[in-house]
């Protein structure tokens, strides 16, 4: 059965909001994958799973049963969880999936990002029924999905996640926060972009992190994110049929993207026939 990907956000590290982003999207990362009734995951909660709310307050049946995963814990990935509205309505259930962070269990984590010095209403006074349950690789299902998770380079637990039809159908990943070249130290084993290959391989979808040109990275290395030269390797590598570049970076508005999506589409025509490259939009919609 067809799913249905859109993107709700598509920025790094924080909302870029303004004219000068509104074609790519100023709101950070979170992407919705929906399939038959009763059938929504969605991957990390940045600033864009508020409107994603907005519109699931209007148009769904209630009770809502939701799946979030999410990839780590910086801002980015979580600040849009305090403003999504299905939290805030009794009846619904949502399953937060993600790795806990240096020892600190993810609830904790997510509850000290609504500490009343910074916020005013507590996650626990939350009124749907909550369920966080920690993962730190391996394989789990979520409705509709059996979900396998892969441990990125990237500072702190951040996790990548392939999405695989429990019905059979296209496969996704979605990659993002991950560090391809040669940059930082991180513990991964020395085999580890061989392994990632491999735990790609047969994707038809891939959204992987693009944030950094290929004249920044240089003095960026260490920082956890990739090029989208880089992202178009490891697609080609992978077998991958669609590339989604993702995560942009906030001093990247409209026209650098442009130039920069042209860019990467000359270096994948020149490395692969069959590869497609996209940037993500916020608004987008991908039918798999
Ligand atoms: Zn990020
Ligand atoms: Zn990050």
């Amino acid at each position: 059965m067809p799913y249905k990907v859109t993107f709700w956000g598509t920025r790094g590290s924080i909302p870029t909001p303004g004219p000068h982003t509104t074609r790519y999207g100023g709101n950070t990362a979170c992407v919705a994958v929906t399939g038959g009734p009763d059938q929504l995951v969605i991957l990390d909660a940045g600033s864009g799973i508020r409107p994603l709310g907005r519109e699931l307050m209007q148009a769904s049946a209630m009770p809502m049963h939701l799946d979030i995963l999410l990839s780590h814990t910086h801002w980015d990935h979580i600040q849009g969880l305090p403003f999504f509205q299905p939290l805030s309505t009794p009846g619904n259930s949502v399953r937060i999936f993600g790795a806990p962070q240096s020892g600190i269990p993810l609830e904790e984590i997510l509850d000290r990002q609504m500490d009343p010095i910074v916020f005013p209403v507590p996650l626990k006074a939350l009124a749907a029924d909550l369920a966080i349950t920690e993962v730190d690789g391996g394989a789990f299902e979520v409705h509709g999905f059996r979900v396998e998770a892969f441990r990125l380079r990237h500072p702190g637990t951040t996790l990548g996640f392939k999405l695989v039809p429990v019905g059979g159908g296209r496969t996704m990943a979605y990659l993002t926060d991950n560090e391809l070249g040669p940059g930082g130290s991180y513990p991964v084993p020395d085999n580890w972009r061989d392994q990632l290959v491999g735990f790609l391989g047969g994707v038809d979808t891939l959204i992987h992190d693009g944030m950094y040109s290929e004249a920044m990275i240089e003095a960026r290395a260490g920082w956890g994110h990739s090029t989208p030269q880089q992202a178009i390797d490891l697609a080609v590598d992978a077998g991958c049929r669609h590339l989604v570049l993702f995560h942009h970076e906030p001093e990247h508005d409209d026209r650098v993207l442009d130039d920069l999506m042209s860019e990467a589409r000359t270096y994948a025509s020149d490395r692969s026939s069959r590869l497609t490259v996209d940037a993500a939009i916020e608004g987008m919609s991908l039918t798999l």
